[in-house]
């Protein structure tokens, strides 16, 4: 019992999670500049083959690694879980996360519904899961077309009909947050960051 109680309590995994496009990169990365959530949360960090957007920096988006990098990981067990999207890879650094819920940290993340799920059942006790949710799918073509102008119209079309998919998903989610305003959304965010964290 005693030792019990002096065991350090471990962190909490918040996923974030949504269509492409519906915000939430653009909500985690606000959410941790706010200066209380600053102090306990950090930003979890995938691995991906994809290439590198212009405004994006290696190690900070994510870790830009080849295929080749990314198969030798994924064989060396270093990835906790992982997908393949529009031809690219993406995953999840296990040392990231163990390492930090181990000390009692906190850890966002911004997955796929797929990675949500898995780190769900992998982390039952730890991880809160938030879907984004556009406010029509007219807003969230215009998100996307509007994030990268070199985006063809394949692309788009592709990743509007999986965002169709993904949208009946939200009901599995522990908590649901529609991003039309984005200053309101993430008071919405922020107040589940603290109802979790606090307990
Ligand atoms: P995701 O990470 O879900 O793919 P992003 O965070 O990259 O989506 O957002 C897609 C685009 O939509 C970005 O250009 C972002 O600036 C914009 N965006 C996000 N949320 C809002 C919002 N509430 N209102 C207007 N534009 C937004």
């Amino acid at each position: 019992m005693e030792t019990a109680k002096r065991q350090k309590k471990q962190g909490k995994i918040f996923v974030i999670s949504g269509p492409s496009g519906s915000g939430k990169t653009t909500l985690l990365n606000k959410l941790i500049q706010d200066r209380e959530i600053n102090k306990l949360l950090i930003k979890s960090r995938s691995l991906t083959t994809r290439p590198r957007r212009w405004q994006e920096r290696d190690g900070q988006d994510y870790f830009f690694v080849s295929r080749d990098e990314f198969r030798r990981l994924l064989k060396a067990k270093k990835i906790l879980e992982w997908t393949r999207y529009l031809g690219y890879y993406y995953g999840t650094p296990r040392e990231l996360v163990e390492a930090r819920i181990i000390k009692g940290g906190h850890i966002g993340f911004c997955l796929d519904l797929k990675g949500a799920a898995i780190l769900k059942k992998i982390y039952p006790k730890n991880t809160v899961t938030v879907f984004v949710l556009p406010p029509s799918l007219e807003t969230l073509k215009a998100r996307i077309e509007g994030r990268s102008k070199s985006i063809d119209k394949e692309e788009v079309a592709q990743r509007l009909a999986l965002a169709r998919r993904e949208l009946s998903a939200a009901s599995d989610f522990d908590y649901c947050i529609l991003n039309n305003n984005l200053q309101v959304a993430l008071k919405e965010l922020k107040e589940i960051v603290l109802t979790h964290v606090g307990s």
